[in-house]
């Protein structure tokens, strides 16, 4: 990437896990003036190509991945949080479906995660950060311990309609669910008839190595949430939903979007969810993440003390920063960005790596001797005063 003052970057952000293809993909600019010379919008009153193109292959591609999955009905929306919103709505329409007296309207969502800020999706997000100037948030909404099993009896009840859980929390600082935990949630689920919703916004898309980052647990959703990656950069979410358990409760009108469906966005993420879902990226997902993890060990020795734990898979880690060095973090976000490298925290002081899907092993790096760079100038070490006198030096010459 380059800024307006042209000054160079790396990009480990990839605009918060959207840009899994990259900036400036030429096949996708190509296709996105093609289709702009179309068709943009007509409604979603009127039958397009692209938006059963779209949902046919996410669900193929899922039932081929995910062998088992139950997911055959896709909604289309305009992002993360109006996917999860639609994935709320579904899970208490498939209740009042069932019984409109029922008093099964609870959500349950987990410590840490990150659900969006529409104000289903906030409720779902218990942040007081982000919560506290909008409250109240809706009623119904509960929230557990993230990876706590012994905790899920008595929060998963009669009166639950819905638990969403991130299987991996992007924003909550890179954690990952257990398999344990998910087939839990998936258990408790099924005993009070309530939905589970994956919320795969961040992670998902072949982010991990595999299509979804619940696929390794073998759990199957009744809903699963997507954005971000899906458009590169154009607005797009899906919500997928059970041919078993969701479709028979959801009719035609019972929630509805001007813009979802679009033959523009839809056609765009057609593209691109067919090259996110290719085994070859994939594959390359897991060579790259190597390279980082094993530089994680030596900036660990080189750093000692300020790396207390390296987590995440795929192209989605957390180095996390110790209880002495993560006050550093913001300085290590500046010094790596006027470097040339664009990286961003999450959590408590973990710096968040989330760069492109298709970003080479050179270009990575690269980054990571900038992130070497700036972190040797923010704990001052013996690396950075020698360069400092060397410039110094340099500069008296
Ligand atoms: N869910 C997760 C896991 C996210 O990471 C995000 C965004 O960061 C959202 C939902 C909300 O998505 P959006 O910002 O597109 O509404």
């Amino acid at each position: 990437m380059w800024d307006l003052e042209n000054r160079q970057y790396l990009d480990f952000t990839a605009g918060i896990a959207v840009n899994s293809l990259g900036h400036s993909d030429p096949r996708i600019s190509r296709l996105i003036a093609h289709q702009a010379e179309m068709l943009i919008h007509a409604s979603n009153l009127y039958h397009n190509a692209w938006t059963p193109a779209l949902s046919k292959l996410l669900i193929s591609e899922t039932q081929r991945q995910s062998p088992g999955s139950p997911l055959s009905q896709v909604f289309v929306s305009n992002s993360g949080s109006e996917a999860n919103e639609a994935a709320l709505k579904f899970a208490r329409k498939v209740a009042y479906s069932k019984n409109p007296e029922s008093d099964q309207r609870e959500i349950l969502s987990f410590h840490g995660s990150f659900h969006g800020r529409t104000l289903g999706s906030l409720s779902a997000t218990p942040n007081q950060k982000y919560q506290a100037p909008f409250g109240p948030m809706l009623p119904g909404f509960k929230y557990g311990v993230f990876n706590d099993i012994e905790s899920l009896p008595s929060l998963i009840t009669e009166k639950t309609c819905g638990v969403i859980v991130e299987p991996i929390q992007g924003e909550g600082g890179v954690n990952v669910a257990t398999s344990e935990f998910l087939k839990a949630v998936r258990d408790h689920c099924d005993r009070v008839g309530a939905m589970l919703i994956f919320d795969e916004i961040q992670c998902g898309l072949s982010r991990t190595g595999d299509l979804w980052a619940h696929t390794a647990s073998g759990v199957h959703p009744d809903i699963l949430t997507i954005a971000k990656a899906l458009g590169n950069g154009i607005p797009i979410g899906a919500t997928l939903g059970s041919g078993k358990s969701v479709a028979p409760h959801i009719k035609t009108g019972d929630h509805g979007t001007t813009f979802g469906g679009n033959p523009f966005a839809c056609r765009v993420a057609h593209h691109v969810f067919e090259r996110l879902a290719a085994t070859e990226m994939q594959e390359a997902v897991v060579e790259k993440s190597k390279i980082f993890t094993d530089t994680y060990e030596t900036l660990s020795r080189k750093y000692p003390g300020v790396f207390s734990e390296l987590r995440g898979r795929g192209l989605i880690l957390g180095f996390q920063l110790s209880d002495e060095a993560k006050g550093k973090a913001p300085e290590i976000i500046t010094a790596a960005r006027e470097r040339g490298l664009l990286v961003i925290t999450a959590g408590d002081g973990a710096l968040r790596i989330v760069p492109p899907l298709v970003i080479s092993a050179e270009e990575i790096k690269r980054g990571l001797e900038i992130l070497d760079k700036a972190m040797a100038v923010v704990f001052n070490t013996p690396d950075h005063v020698h360069k400092t006198k060397g410039q110094q030096e340099m500069a008296g010459r």
